[in-house]
């Protein structure tokens, strides 16, 4: 039965690249249903909801969401409603992967690597509280429930994948009770997978070797605030936040998107670069077992970036969004 599944089209450069990934889901024959809705700063200055109460209906029902980015204003009243939407569905388990392709030269090749950010808690709890005119306490969780959960999942993957290593990524030199905690819990959890190398990195340390030898990591676990950082940092590796995609996962709700942000710095230019969330709706299909429609869009993204002609700026070409999607289209 065709799947129906929820999109939000999000606001600054979220429009065009959701566009852009409709279209190549359409021509690469996903069997999907849409229920399309306009989230983010616009809705906002119409409707005076930056999430219409609709959208969320359709995500309660669908339990499947494909996600374009939303601007966050700085400032207060303002709660991420990225961070909303993941507390609210529980979607525990945020998986960035980050691999090397042909398109993009950087310093670093070969690169295979996925980080499995805890997405629940951490200093995301948003708890800040004023002490005194020059001070403010923010509140760091971490529990014992939320970190087993995703080092399980970081485990599970690497064994179902066949993947060599799970690598600990934490601060429990100085956060000695909190991180200490995910540390003290991820060394029990390896126990339970002898075949997979456990080992452990300090996140300043972590960042450090990224840049020197970043071939060395494959799987990597970490609470909230690093996981944010570090996949950042590990986009950059590969040619850019426009090439890092991701899912954020729960027992009962998924939600697909890219890692990057709404850019409004090229928002409406026709420019952005839509990889990123194609490639978090292929990890959609294949949650849903469309692997085959996955692999033939996966495929053709690979032949457009190989050839290297029709590339966004980001990735040092000329191409419109548009354009960059027409070429993948054509391969398919
Ligand atoms: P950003 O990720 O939007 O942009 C950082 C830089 O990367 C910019 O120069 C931008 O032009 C470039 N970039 C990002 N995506 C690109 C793409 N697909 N193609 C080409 N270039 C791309 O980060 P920011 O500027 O710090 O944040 C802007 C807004 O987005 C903020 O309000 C922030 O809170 C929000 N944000 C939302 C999400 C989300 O919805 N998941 C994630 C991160 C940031």
């Amino acid at each position: 039965m065709t799947k129906t599944i929820t999109v939000f089209k999000g606001d600054g450069i979220g429009p065009e690249i959701t566009d852009a990934v409709l279209k190549i889901l359409d021509k690469a024959g996903a069997d999907l249903n849409y229920e399309i809705f306009n989230v983010g700063a616009k809705e906002y200055e119409t409707n005076g909801k930056l999430i219409p109460d609709e959208a969320f209906a359709s995500f309660d029902k669908n339990k499947v969401l494909l996600k374009s980015p939303i601007t966050t204003p700085i400032g207060k009243g303002f709660r991420s409603l990225n961070v909303t939407l993941r507390k609210k569905y529980d979607l525990y388990a945020n998986i960035r992967p980050a691999k090397s392709n042909n398109a993009v030269k950087t310093a670093f090749k070969d690169i295979d690597l996925i980080v499995f950010r805890e997405n629940t808690e951490d200093l995301y709890v948003g708890v800040e509280e004023q002490i005194d005119e020059n001070t403010v306490h923010a509140t760091k969780i971490i529990t014992r429930h939320a970190s087993e959960r995703i080092i399980k999942d970081a485990f599970e993957y690497a064994k179902a994948h066949n993947r060599k290593k799970v690598t600990c990524v934490h601060k429990a030199n100085i956060l000695k009770m909190s991180d200490g905690l995910f540390l003290n819990i991820f060394y029990d959890i390896a126990k339970n997978y002898p075949e997979i190398e456990a080992n452990d990195k300090i996140v300043d340390n972590t960042c450090m070797q990224l840049v020197m030898n970043p071939q060395q990591f494959d799987i990597m676990v970490m609470p909230n605030l690093y996981g944010d950082i570090v996949s950042d940092l590990t986009s950059g590796l590969i040619g850019g936040l426009g090439l890092l995609p991701s899912s954020n996962l729960g027992k009962d709700y998924a939600m697909f998107e890219a890692v990057h942000g709404s850019a409004p710095d090229i928002a409406g230019k026709h420019i952005a670069n839509p990889t990123a969330l194609l490639w978090s709706a292929c990890m959609m299909l294949e949650y849903l077992g469309q692997n085959d429609v996955a692999s033939k869009i996966r495929k053709a993204v690979d032949e457009v970036l190989n050839e290297g002609i029709t590339l966004t700026p980001d990735l040092h070409g000329t191409a419109t969004t548009e354009a960059y999607c027409d070429a993948i289209i054509a391969k398919l």
